[in-house]
């Protein structure tokens, strides 16, 4: 136990989660893209991965 009362596994566990969330985060919303954010323009919304057609991208 560290002083913030958990293990350090488990630390390590909520660490893990936290950095999934914000891969998730990163993640366009449409179905048919699933890219990085960083995979689209964000201003035009379009994605950059060549054969993708999504243009809504949603952050
Ligand atoms: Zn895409
Ligand atoms: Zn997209």
């Amino acid at each position: 136990m560290d002083k913030k009362g958990y293990t350090k596994d488990k630390a390590n566990e909520i660490a893990q989660a936290v950095v999934q969330k914000e891969a998730q985060r990163r993640i366009c919303k449409n179905e048919n893209c699933k890219h990085f954010s960083h995979d689209h323009i964000r201003n035009a919304e379009t994605c950059l991965v060549e054969s993708c057609e999504c243009n809504e991208f949603t952050k």
